[in-house]
């Protein structure tokens, strides 16, 4: 049997167990998904190897560590500096990053964009940044600190602080912070948003689990509005894809794991 599992800290309350386990019982595919807490991120790929792992995919704390940890990284994930999918390749593991490909599967209805807006400079804001930057959009990244914007700066992204920014007309703008997650924190001061708003049309979350005050504002301005919901299940196909090299129809595993979240 092919051992796969969820490596970050917590663990606890993560839903990919039941996505990837939903489509190996539908499948009879001789596999099984589990959760491993980790808490030295320096002991990820030890745990990988100990665990005898096929597969595994990595979230909070981890993701930088794992892409320092991997024998080769591959695709846009060189560029985010972050893995969030691990596949061993016969002695070797390998590191991908699906969150980045995962968000942008979740915008097609959005299309056409051209501006973007991502509030947050963190591991999610990179991914975003990085794939929306090479499929050929203006992106801006406003975060309330400048330490985490050097990042972006180097990469050539536009990069403000709640000091330097003013706002404008956008067609996506994407709140990346946990702001809302635990509290009913806005990701950005009041004033910016009732000023953003009106001049745009969309709105997403990466938050997945609760409606935030972010979106609630968005939708109370008639902006059409998405939560993290599609992107982790994105995340999840494609790291599927990648965990049996392609050997499952894509639109099935999707469709699999779709009924998991109720969409
Ligand atoms: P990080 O800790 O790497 O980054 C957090 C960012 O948010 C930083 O830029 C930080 O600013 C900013 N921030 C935190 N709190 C506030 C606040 N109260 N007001 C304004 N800015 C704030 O987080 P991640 O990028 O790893 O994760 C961010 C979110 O994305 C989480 O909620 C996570 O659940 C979600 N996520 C969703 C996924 C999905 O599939 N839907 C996948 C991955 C993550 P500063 O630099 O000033 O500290």
């Amino acid at each position: 049997m092919l051992l796969l599992t969820l490596l970050g800290n917590p663990v606890a309350h993560s839903i990919s167990p039941r996505l990837h386990n939903s489509v190996f019982k539908a499948l009879k595919i001789d596999a099984c998904y589990v959760r491993k807490a980790v808490e030295d991120s320096e002991a990820l790929l030890k745990t990988f190897w100990e665990m005898n792992l096929s597969g595994a995919n990595v979230t909070v704390p981890h993701k930088e560590a794992a892409y320092a940890q991997c024998d080769e990284v591959r695709g846009l994930a060189k560029q985010i500096g972050a893995v969030n999918t691990l596949v061993r390749e016969g002695t070797r593991v390998i590191g991908y990053n699906t969150d980045a490909e995962g968000f942008y599967m979740s915008i097609q209805a959005f299309e056409p964009l051209n501006n973007v807006l991502i509030l947050g400079a963190g591991g999610t804001a990179k991914a975003l940044a990085v794939i929306l930057k090479e499929r050929g959009l203006n992106v801006t990244i406003l975060n309330r600190s400048h330490a985490r914007l050097e990042f972006f700066k180097t990469q050539g992204f536009n990069v403000q602080t709640w000091e330097t920014f003013s706002p404008q007309a956008y067609d996506l703008i994407v709140n990346t912070t946990s702001a809302g997650l635990k509290d009913e924190a806005l990701p950005c001061p009041l004033a910016f948003l009732e000023a953003i708003f009106p001049q745009t049309r969309f709105a997403y979350d990466v938050i997945y689990n609760k409606p935030t005050p972010f979106l609630a504002l968005a939708e109370q301005n008639h902006l059409t509005c998405k939560d993290g919901k599609e992107m982790l299940l994105y995340q999840a196909v494609l790291a599927f894809d990648l965990f049996f090299a392609q050997r499952y129809d894509r639109e099935n595993v999707e469709a699999l794991m779709r009924p998991v979240f109720d969409l």
